[in-house]
C-alpha cells in the first residue's frame, strides 16, 4: 500500500477552503477509491505526488501534456518570456507566433480568436453561430461534454430526439430548452431533428471523437452525413476539439476525417500546459467576431504572452514530421498487448484507441453511444484505478475517463505499464 500520509492531511486542509477541496470536481476522487493525491511535479511520464511516490502517467492533466511533464523547450520558452513580465493586455508577438504556426498547418480554419480555456472557447463558438445564423437553437449529443456551458448542462430525455433537461442546478429550463439532444452514431435521430426543427437551429456540436464519457469513437460515415445535413439544412458545423485538437494529428480530428466543419474549438494542447483555448473558422465567419463585426466577446487574459509562449513551444514541436505517426504506433502497440491478455483469459474488456488516446471498457461490445456503458462495469474500474496506483501507474480517477500517451512515453516504459495492467486485471476479475 501507498504511503498517502501527506496527500490526506492537505486534502483535509483543502476541504476547509474548497468545495469538496478541488477547484475542479472530478479531482476528488468521487468515481474511485480513496482521496485525492496532490502533485508535487512532473518530469516527462512521470509525477510525484506529496508523499514522493512516482506514477507513470496516463492523466497528462487530462489531455494538454502531449509532450509530457516538463518538457524543456516549453520550459524554457515559458521562462524566457516570463523573464518580461506576465500580462499586458495589449497585442504581443507572441499571439502572432501562434496565430501563424497554427494557421499554417491547418487547411480547416482562416482566423481565430485565442481565449483561456475549452469552456470559453466552446461559449463563444456558440455565440459566433447563433450571431452569424440569426437562429437559436443548439443541437449536442449525448455523451459528448463540452464544458461547462450553461445551455449545455443538458442530458437527453426519453425519446430520440429531445429538448435538454439540466443536468446542473442553476440551469434555468429555459436555457436547457434551447438545446437538442441526440444519440450519436444515429442518422435517423439527425435527420428527423433537423426536419423538424432547422428552422430554429444554429449549430450542431459535437466532439468528433467523443473522448469526455468513455471513447465513443463514430463511424465516418456517420460525420460525413452530419456534414451533409448541416450543409443541406443551412445549420453551422462545430467541431469541438479540445481534446481531439493537435493530439489525433496537428489537424485534428477535421483533418483525419477530411471533413470541414464551419467552426473548430481548440483547448488542453494549443497551451502546451498554459490555460488557452481558440475558436477558428473561415475568414467570412471570423470577421462577425467584435470588433470587426457584432459577435461580442472579450478576455482581459486571452492571448496571454506567456501561455502563447508555452503554446508555440508545444505546437512548432508538434509540427514536425512523423511525430503523430510515432506516438499513434507506441500507443497501439501498448493497448493491443493489454487486449490481447484480456481476450486471452477471457475477461470482458474493450480498449477503443485513437492516436494516443485510449480507454478502457469492462465490456464486450463496441461502445459508440452513451446509454451502452453500463454503469456497473465501473466497479471494475475502481478496482483497477486502485491496484494501479499502489504498483505505480496514474489513471485518471474515472471510469469514464479516457487514457493519454505522450512522447515523453517510452516503449519500455509501456510495456512494462502494460504488463502491470494485465496483473491487476487478474485481480479485478478474481472479485
Ligand atoms: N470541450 C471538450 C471536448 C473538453 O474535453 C473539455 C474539457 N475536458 C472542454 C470542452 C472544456 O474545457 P475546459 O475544461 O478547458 O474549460
Amino acid at each position: 500500500m501507498l504511503n498517502r500520509e501527506r496527500s490526506i492531511q492537505l486534502y483535509d486542509e483543502a476541504k476547509q477552503y474548497f468545495p469538496g477541496g478541488v477547484s475542479s470536481p472530478v479531482r476528488a476522487f468521487k468515481s474511485v477509491k480513496g482521496s485525492p493525491l496532490f502533485i508535487q511535479k512532473g518530469d516527462g511520464a512521470y509525477i510525484w505526488d506529496e508523499d514522493n511516490n512516482q506514477f507513470l502517467d496516463f492523466c497528462g492533466s487530462w489531455g494538454p501534456l502531449i509532450l509530457g511533464h516538463n518538457n524543456a523547450q516549453i520550459r524554457e520558452a515559458i521562462v524566457q518570456t516570463v523573464a518580461n513580465g506576465t500580462s499586458f493586455g495589449a497585442p504581443t508577438r507572441y499571439e502572432n507566433a501562434l496565430g501563424k504556426l497554427l494557421l499554417a498547418n491547418n487547411r480547416y480554419i482562416e482566423m481565430l480568436r485565442f481565449v483561456s480555456s475549452g469552456t470559453e472557447a466552446v461559449m463563444s463558438a456558440l455565440r459566433l453561430a447563433r450571431g452569424v445564423t440569426g437562429k437559436r437553437k443548439v443541437i449536442k449529443f449525448e455523451g459528448c461534454y463540452h464544458g461547462h456551458v450553461d445551455s449545455l448542462l443538458v442530458k437527453a430525455g426519453s425519446g430520440l430526439v429531445t429538448f435538454g433537461e439540466t443536468t446542473s442546478a442553476g440551469v434555468p429550463d429555459t436555457f436547457a430548452k434551447e438545446t437538442l439532444v441526440l444519440p450519436l452514431d444515429n442518422e435517423a435521430a439527425l435527420v428527423e431533428a433537423l426536419n423538424e426543427h432547422a428552422h430554429d437551429v444554429a449549430c450542431v456540436i459535437i466532439e468528433p471523437i467523443p473522448a469526455n464519457n468513455g471513447l465513443l469513437l463514430q463511424r465516418k460515415a456517420f460525420l460525413q452525413r452530419l456534414r451533409e445535413l448541416c450543409t443541406q439544412y443551412n445549420v453551422l458545423l462545430i467541431f469541438d476539439e479540445v481534446i481531439s485538437g493537435f493530439r489525433v494529428g496537428f489537424e485534428g480530428a477535421a483533418g483525419l476525417n477530411g471533413i470541414q466543419p464551419d467552426i473548430i474549438t481548440y483547448g488542453k494542447i494549443i497551451g502546451g500546459g498554459m490555460p488557452v483555448g481558440a475558436y477558428g473558422a473561415s475568414r467570412s465567419i471570423m470577421k462577425n467576431v467584435s470588433p470587426e463585426g457584432a459577435v461580442y466577446q472579450a478576455g482581459t487574459l486571452s492571448g496571454n504572452p506567456v501561455a502563447m509562449a508555452a503554446g508555440f513551444a508545444a505546437l512548432s514541436q508538434l509540427a514536425q514530421p512523423a511525430v503523430y505517426q510515432a506516438l499513434e504506433a507506441k500507443t497501439r502497440e501498448f493497448v493491443a498487448v493489454i487486449q490481447t491478455y484480456c481476450d486471452q483469459k477471457g475477461y470482458e474488456v474493450n480498449i477503443p484507441q485513437v492516436g494516443s488516446i485510449f480507454w478502457i471498457a469492462f465490456s464486450r461490445e463496441e461502445i459508440r453511444r452513451a446509454d451502452q456503458i453500463n454503469p456497473a462495469s465501473m466497479e471494475r474500474f475502481k478496482v483497477l484505478h486502485s491496484e494501479l496506483l499502489d504498483r505505480g501507474v496514474y489513471l485518471g480517477p474515472s471510469g469514464y475517463e479516457v487514457g493519454f500517451v505522450s512522447t515523453a512515453h517510452t516503449r519500455e516504459q509501456l510495456a512494462q505499464a502494460a504488463q502491470t495492467i494485465c496483473e491487476c486485471m487478474d485481480i479485478v476479475f478474481a472479485n
